[in-house]
């Protein structure tokens, strides 16, 4: 179970970070393992969008939210699932394969939906993460170039889990680097306009680094602690 907070304490919590965030930064609440009423509770507070890591978690939000928000995936899925997330979400911030490319695009032609999308970077190249090596992006990048139901918007990454956010700043500078250093190519259909980067511990950093996304969970909905006690999707 969560350690549940009370519904007015996560409506202060959601309006206080929104009051604390600088024009033109969006808020992603992070939403995995919370119940219908703490997602409802942060919605009337002002989120408008919500991020995701599995995806039947976020069909059943979906079903008692629908399109009052936007849906953004954070997670890590398999392809076969695919089919089902590009119907759902408005985002996918967590591409890291050009074989999940070609699967979205390909999904995406089905239903006549350019799916905008993040590629998700292993900034500190960690061998347990998710996400694309520095090195590899540029590649990743001129093949989703050419792909008609995708459209790259930016960056996202992780960072290294750190108590101290410090830690998280060089990763969040050569993170915005790389993003630079793609916008300049001008390759056509990209558009480097998005930098997910901070999450509840480092998102002020992230900020100050760059970053127009920031992705909180327990500095909205209190301590999680089911983490990880799900399979992912
Ligand atoms: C859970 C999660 C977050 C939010 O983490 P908090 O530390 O609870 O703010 C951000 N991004 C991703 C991808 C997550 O899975």
């Amino acid at each position: 179970m969560n350690r549940v907070i009370s519904e007015n304490t996560i409506k202060q919590n959601v309006a206080r970070i929104l009051d604390d965030l600088p024009a033109g930064v969006q808020l992603v609440a992070a939403a995995k393992t919370r119940s219908h009423e703490e997602i409802t509770a942060a919605i009337d507070a002002g989120v408008t969008i919500i991020g995701q890591n599995y995806l039947q978690e976020a069909e059943q939000a979906y079903r008692f939210v629908g399109r009052r928000v936007q849906w953004h995936f954070i997670g890590h899925l398999q392809k076969n699932k695919l089919k089902k997330a590009v119907r759902l979400f408005d985002m996918i911030e967590t591409l890291d394969s050009l074989e999940m490319a070609h699967e979205i695009n390909k999904r995406c032609a089905e239903i006549d939906k350019v799916m905008p999308v993040l590629i998700e970077i292993n900034i500190a190249r960690e061998k347990t993460k998710s996400g694309v090596p520095p090195e590899n992006v540029e590649a990743l990048v001129r093949e989703i170039s050419t792909l008609p139901g995708i459209r790259l918007k930016g960056l996202m990454t992780m960072g290294p889990l750190s108590a101290d956010p410090e830690d998280s700043r060089p990763y969040f500078i050569e993170t915005r680097g790389i993003s630079q250093k793609i916008e300049r190519l001008a390759l056509p259909g990209i558009e480097m306009s998005c930098l997910s980067m901070g999450m509840s511990a480092s998102y002020r950093v992230a900020i100050e680094e760059g970053a127009n996304i920031v992705r909180l969970g327990s500095s909205l909905f209190g301590q999680r602690i089911t983490e990880n006690s799900q399979p992912a999707d």
